[in-house]
């Protein structure tokens, strides 16, 4: 697909010192370019030229690049003018441009139309922006395993077993009198259950891809002065939350952003979970609660005396929700500083005082928040991982539709939606409302 006008946008700018980019893409390029270089420029080849305004003024002096469609970014016609990083230089050379017949981009229209014309997929597109943005060494990694295609190789890979699937259940109904013995062929439950894995295997990558991406969100809960504030202090080396011996003084919620050893962590500190008759404390209770609703991991800091009546601020957490129990001040007691992983639970005896333990809680951090997913690990968005729950929740009923009543068609219809739902993700069945959500969010130039 070639669209009729041509877009350009600063690429980048980065100061006087540096270089900017202007980016230019579509059907007007091999003019504008021929016009800025005096001649028609080498495909893929840096020419060093003058830029000038027509009356032969000159504007800066820089290299000229031209990459014919469709080996582009946006497999369109391309041009690229790196001049020095003058944000007004360089929006006199957009100007420029403009006046021989490009248009400004939209935030995200190069990446759009390089999704368009089926250089990336939507997936893959989207890494592009979480790329840019990325907050930590390891979101930036993941990011990039994203746009490498990584995470859509996967859902490739799923969607050419799914398809096999359909194609066995809908030639079974398209056989009626032999769909009972169709259906009933052990070999299609068990390609069902295959696929179910590969699956669930695939969701769980793909939600530490989230935290990857996105930086876990932690949620600091426990009674009033268990240490939750000097906890976040410790962790995040400031003194940003306030540290007092009167209950209830963490009446709002504080957040920290953190990078643990290039992970990001988002720290939440919810005021003490305990009734109250004080309205003001009373909102940061409703507060905590929320947070906890939003957080990847409920971390209940507690200490000795107090551990056995604290555990129930953990019985209402959704399931998806980590729990990490911090049996604090252990100064104390002179407990020595250890963890253990039990099922309601990983458990870390430390000190927020004087800093024993809080190594193999951090590790725990790490550990939840994607450091071990190795060289593959890749990002996702939580998009992505709402439309693997639902390809779940097909292939669930799916499954229980054949194993009861062996109804092909029912089967047939929540096979079909989980291809639908897989085939969102990257982007072959998408509503306008969504790409524009998706392209807006990016910057301009990208
Ligand atoms: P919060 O209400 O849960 O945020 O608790 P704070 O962080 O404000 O701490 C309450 C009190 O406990 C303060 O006096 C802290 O100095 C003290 N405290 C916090 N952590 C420790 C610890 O590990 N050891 C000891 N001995 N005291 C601590």
């Amino acid at each position: 697909m070639t669209y009729a006008d041509t877009i350009a946008a600063i690429a980048s700018a980065s100061g006087a010192a540096g270089v900017g980019v202007l980016r230019v893409s579509g059907p007007a390029v091999p003019q504008i370019a021929a016009e800025l270089l005096g001649r028609d420029p080498d495909p893929r080849h840096a020419h060093f030229a003058a830029f000038r305004e027509r009356d032969g003024q000159l504007i800066d002096r820089g290299l000229l690049l031209y990459f014919p469609a469709p080996a582009s970014y946006t497999g369109e016609h391309v041009l690229e003018l790196q001049g020095h990083g003058s944000p007004v230089l360089l929006d006199t050379l957009l100007r420029r441009v403009c006046a021989m017949g490009a248009r400004l981009a939209r935030p995200g229209e190069f990446t759009e139309r390089a999704f368009l014309n089926g250089k990336l997929d939507l997936a893959q597109a989207e890494a592009v922006a979480d790329l840019i943005a990325a907050r930590s060494q390891a979101g930036a990694r993941a990011a990039l395993q994203s746009m490498e295609g990584v995470f859509s190789r996967k859902v490739h890979d799923l969607l050419a077993a799914l398809i096999a699937l359909r194609v066995h259940v809908e030639a079974a109904i398209d056989f009626p009198e032999e769909e009972i013995d169709f259906l009933a062929d052990p070999a299609i439950m068990r390609q069902l259950h295959a696929l179910r894995a590969q699956l669930d295997e695939l969701l769980s990558e793909a939600q530490r891809g989230v935290r990857l991406n996105d930086g876990l969100r932690v949620a600091i809960i426990g009674r009033p002065n268990a240490g939750k504030s000097s906890l976040l202090n410790a962790l995040a080396g400031s003194d940003r939350a306030i540290v007092t011996d009167i209950a209830g003084t963490t009446r709002d919620v504080l957040r920290e952003q953190l990078n643990l050893d290039g992970i990001a962590l988002e720290l939440a500190d919810t005021a003490g979970l305990r009734e109250t008759d004080d309205p003001v404390e009373r909102e940061g209770v409703r507060r905590a609660h929320g947070e906890l609703a939003r957080a990847d991991v409920a971390l209940l800091v507690t200490d000795a005396p107090h551990v056995g009546h604290d555990l129930a601020l953990l019985a209402d957490l959704p399931a998806s929700v980590e729990r990490i129990v911090l049996v604090n001040k252990i100064d104390l007691d002179d407990h020595p500083a250890r963890y253990e992983i039990r099922t309601d639970a990983i458990w870390v005896w430390a000190s927020a005082k004087n800093g024993l333990g809080l190594d193999t809680l951090r590790d725990h951090l790490k550990q939840l928040a994607g450091s071990g997913g190795g060289e593959g690990a890749f990002s996702a968005r939580r998009r992505h991982v709402l439309a693997l729950e639902q390809v779940a929740g097909h292939l669930g009923h799916a499954d229980s539709v054949l194993r009861t009543i062996r109804a092909g068609e029912l089967a047939a219809e929540e096979l079909r939606q989980a291809q639908h739902a897989l085939g969102e993700i990257t982007g072959t069945y998408t509503s306008d409302d969504l790409l524009g959500a998706i392209f807006s969010s990016f910057c301009i130039g990208k």
